[in-house]
């Protein structure tokens, strides 16, 4: 009898052949500016936590201490035992800090989009969605049964041509998904015309804040707040994740939407909600970014620094406009070369590569962090500077 799971091997070994294989990092510390990293002492600079929440007093604090009052778990899924006080308390937050009417929080940013998505539009509806969206509104998009049209991307006069069509096919509903930062290339959508034409051809806006929530707008509000649109956005997705320091996803929006989102996706009703030790953490990590507005302003100084000084080395950051600044190099070996140089003079920057983007523009994605010293951006700078030299990039 053939063995039927000899696939798990032949596949694996189909994508160690083409070096598209995961190999796994082993952090023996906390996610934080200065690490150990397989046994080594790294300076972080491809960690989401923009603000090093991660390692805020407050932060771990809160956890401690939700432990000691609600317990390591909470039980059960939010509909049945598992909604505790803190989780309605945290939503409120949310949709405070947000500065619209309600929240609701998922399991993870992946989970919120998945479990969303599909239910917001179905047969006889379209989604008009950026080709470089996140994998998990593409997940989400392949759970329904809308039609779908995918524009350039962030390219509103295609993104406009898109709801001609859809406005003369007369569907019944439209729902236009975005990224807000896009996160291999650092650059935003434009969420302000996409706003405008949303409002022009009655589309709903469903816009990912990834990456944009404790970076960009008043005090780290997100994309939004950056554009001058709060509260014309339908749904702001989020992700406790990045520059929150912790995990967990949320939507925020109208009360409305918080009551369709909570009956409706899969993905919120029938997995357990967060443990009080998450939910606390993700509290006080908005308390911090509503109270020490100190993060956000050393996040944007130690990112114009870096960009600043990278592109005078004569590196190719490309059209980065945020804390994400990619050093486009061109062919994956090359970046993975460097990935490694980096990693022996004690610089934690990884290769991003075909297929996550495309084969001539590899590189390596820095991503800032406020907890970084000026001491530790000229270090990682010189050995950008010696490494880039050595492999003949600049
Ligand atoms: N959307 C975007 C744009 C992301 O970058 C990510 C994280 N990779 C997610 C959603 C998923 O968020 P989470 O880590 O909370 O699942």
């Amino acid at each position: 009898m053939a063995n039927p799971t000899a696939f798990l091997r032949e596949e694996y070994e189909k994508l160690v052949e083409g070096s598209l294989d995961w190999k796994l990092w082993v952090l023996e510390g906390p996610s934080a500016p200065h690490t150990v990293v397989n046994g080594r002492e790294m300076i972080m600079l491809c960690s989401n936590n923009y603000l090093n929440l991660t390692n805020h007093p407050k932060v771990k604090e809160a956890a401690k201490r939700a432990i000691d009052r609600y317990g390591a778990g909470s039980g059960s899924v939010r509909p049945i035992a598992g909604n505790m006080e803190i989780h309605e308390e945290l939503e409120l937050r949310i949709a405070r800090f947000k500065r619209c009417e309600a929240a609701l929080v998922y399991s993870a940013g992946f989970t919120a989009n998945e479990g969303l998505i599909p239910q917001l539009v179905d047969k006889g509806d379209v989604i008009i969605s950026d080709e470089l969206n996140h994998g998990s509104i593409i997940d989400g998009v392949r759970l329904t049964k809308a039609d779908r049209m995918i524009y350039g991307h962030s390219d509103a006069g295609e993104l406009e041509k898109a709801l001609k069509e859809a406005r003369k096919a007369e569907y019944r509903r439209i729902l236009i998904t975005t990224d807000g930062v896009f996160s291999m290339d650092g650059d935003l959508a434009p969420v302000d015309e996409i706003v405008e034409l949303a409002e022009e051809y009655g589309a709903i806006t469903y816009v990912d804040d990834a990456h944009g929530e404790g970076v960009l707008g008043d005090g780290g509000r997100g994309i939004a707040s950056h554009f001058g649109v709060e509260g014309r956005v339908d749904i702001e997705m989020g992700t406790f994740s990045k520059a929150f320091g912790v995990m967990g996803g949320y939507v925020a929006g109208s009360l409305d939407l918080r009551l369709f989102a909570l009956n409706k996706s899969r993905s919120w009703l029938l997995s357990a909600s967060h443990s009080p030790a998450v939910t606390a953490a993700c509290v006080a990590a908005i308390e911090v970014l509503e109270t020490e507005p100190q993060w956000v302003r050393k996040l944007w100084e130690n990112t114009n620094y870096f960009k600043q000084e990278l592109k005078s080395l004569g590196f190719d950051t490309g059209i980065s406009v945020t804390p994400i600044t990619p050093v486009i190099v061109g062919e994956s070996s090359v970046a993975k070369r460097l990935s490694e140089r980096l990693f022996g003079m004690g610089i934690f920057a990884l290769p991003i590569v075909f297929p996550m983007v495309a084969r001539d523009k590899a590189r390596i994605r820095t991503i800032m962090s406020a907890g970084l010293t000026r001491e530790d951006l000229d270090t990682s700078l010189e050995a950008f500077e010696k490494a880039g030299r050595e492999l003949k990039i600049i």
